[in-house]
Order: structure tokens, then C-alpha cells, then sequence
């Protein structure tokens, strides 16, 4: 499988403090590579690094064999890399189809954004029978489709979704995790970072965990599941958040 994304020798740091250390890390045209790891280990820097709001210190990212380490976000956007952010950052004053439409701003063919349009609302019946209302209407798990939506509409190639079902019920993580691999059946490309290591894994063809700015463990799903380094990432942080008294 040719890599899409090729992350090599990354290193991230807002002053002192150090989120990515000489990371390496590849998405092969098709996968979902899930990405793990606790609260501060470094996952939205990554995908901050690969969209270009974040800048690395060190390091190149290659999509689709072009060097775009110094990409501004707009070129990264037009070859097809879009970030769906944690909180979803959907403009509640906005209808939901003003919001879908945010994602077209670089597209120059209405026809095809329209068409788009048409094929996100036969997705998400619940947002074609709302599409003149504003976003607050919508519940955190409709917030969420419309994020993804608004990111479809941009065309991507390679899909990255930041803590999707962060804040969302049960029933919708399930819908949602149905929709991560209905897209990616499609043919889609998805790097995800999910606390939800269980749906990350059923869902995924690779994983990486991630510790304090380093990947300590990567490959198949069912031999992160079973690794005790997969707790450990979690728990190590967790100890270190909340020692005891
Ligand atoms: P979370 O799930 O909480 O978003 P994460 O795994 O995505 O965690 P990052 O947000 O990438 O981790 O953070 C990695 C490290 O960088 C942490 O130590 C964090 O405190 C630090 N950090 C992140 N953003 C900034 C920033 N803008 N300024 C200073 N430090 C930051």
C-alpha cells in the first residue's frame, strides 16, 4: 500500500514545552489509522502539524509524494487535507447549510458543490430537513455529522477527525463510528484520534499510541488491544493528573 501521508522525524514545541518528539508515522491510501493516547500526549499537535496551524521545529510531512512541511493551510486544504477539530467549531449562528457551505469556499464548481450538498443530506436526513435552521438546533451528535459534512464538502483525500465522540452518547458513537467506516468503504482516507480506544480499534486497519510527544507502540489493532503498553499510556498520565492523597 503507497503511503498518502508520510510524517518523518516531527518534533513540535510551544516554547519550552515539548508536545512531538521526533515522530514518524505513515496513512496508506484507504486506511483508518486510529491514533491513542491520554490527554497531553501530543495528538492535536500532530494533526495540527499535518493540517499547518501548527508549526513544527523540526521534521518533513509528505502528502501524496509533495513535501508540504512549509504549506500554508489553504494549499494543504485544496490537495484534499482537511482537519475536522476537536469541538467540532460549528458557527451556531449560521444555518446549517451556511455551515456546510464553509467547507466550498475554495471550490469553484457550484454545480459539484451542490451535487455534494445533495449526497450529505441524503446522509444525514436530520440535517437536509434543518438545512435553513441555525446550527444551535442541533444536538452535540447532529453537531458532529455537520462537522464531518462541512469537511466532505471540502473533498478530502485524507480525512483527520480530532476526538470525534468526545461528548457524545453511546447510540450516537455508534452511529458515528458506522459513518467512519462507511466513508472509508467509499474509499476515503481517515487518521483519527479518539480517547475511545475500544470503537478506535474495532474500526481501525492500524493504530499508534502516543506518550508524552512519542509513539511507544504501533501496529495491527488487535495487538495494541492486548498490549498492556495501551493502559499503561493511559494510566501513566492519569496517576501523573491525579496522584493520590
Ligand atoms: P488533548 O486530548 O488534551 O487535546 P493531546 O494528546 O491532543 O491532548 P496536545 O494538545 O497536542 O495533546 O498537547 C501536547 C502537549 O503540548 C501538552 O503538554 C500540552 O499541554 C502542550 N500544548 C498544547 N498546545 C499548547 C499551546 N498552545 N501552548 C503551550 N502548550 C501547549
Amino acid at each position: 500500500m503507497s503511503a498518502l501521508l508520510d510524517i518523518a522525524g516531527l518534533s513540535v514545541s510551544y516554547g519550552h514545552v515539548s508536545a512531538l518528539q521526533d515522530l514518524s508515522l505513515s496513512v496508506g491510501e484507504g486506511e483508518i489509522v486510529a491514533l491513542l493516547g491520554a490527554n497531553g500526549a501530543g495528538k492535536t499537535s500532530l494533526l495540527g502539524a499535518v493540517a499547518g496551524v501548527v508549526r513544527p521545529r523540526r521534521g518533513r510531512v509528505t502528502f501524496a509524494g509533495t513535501d508540504i512541511t512549509a504549506a500554508p493551510v489553504p494549499a494543504r486544504l485544496a490537495r484534499g487535507l482537511v482537519l475536522v477539530p476537536e469541538g467540532r467549531r460549528i458557527l451556531v449562528s449560521l444555518t446549517i447549510e451556511e455551515n456546510l457551505l464553509v467547507g466550498a469556499h475554495l471550490r469553484r464548481d457550484p454545480e459539484g458543490v451542490r451535487r455534494d450538498l445533495s449526497g450529505i443530506y441524503e446522509r444525514f436526513p436530520n440535517l437536509a430537513r434543518r438545512r435553513h435552521m441555525a446550527a444551535s438546533c442541533l444536538s452535540g451528535g447532529e453537531q458532529q455529522m455537520l462537522a464531518i459534512g462541512r469537511a466532505m464538502v471540502a473533498r478530502p483525500r485524507l480525512l483527520m477527525l480530532d476526538e470525534p465522540s468526545l461528548g457524545l452518547s453511546p447510540l450516537f458513537i455508534g452511529h458515528l463510528f458506522e459513518l467512519i467506516r462507511e466513508l472509508n468503504r467509499d474509499g476515503l482516507t481517515i487518521l483519527l484520534v479518539e480517547q475511545n480506544t475500544g470503537q478506535a480499534l474495532a474500526a481501525a486497519h492500524r493504530a499508534a499510541v502516543l506518550e508524552l510527544g512519542r509513539i511507544v507502540m504501533a501496529g495491527a489493532p488487535a495487538a495494541v488491544a492486548s498490549d498492556p503498553r495501551l493502559a499503561e499510556a493511559y494510566l501513566g498520565r492519569a496517576a501523573e493528573a491525579a496522584p493520590l492523597h
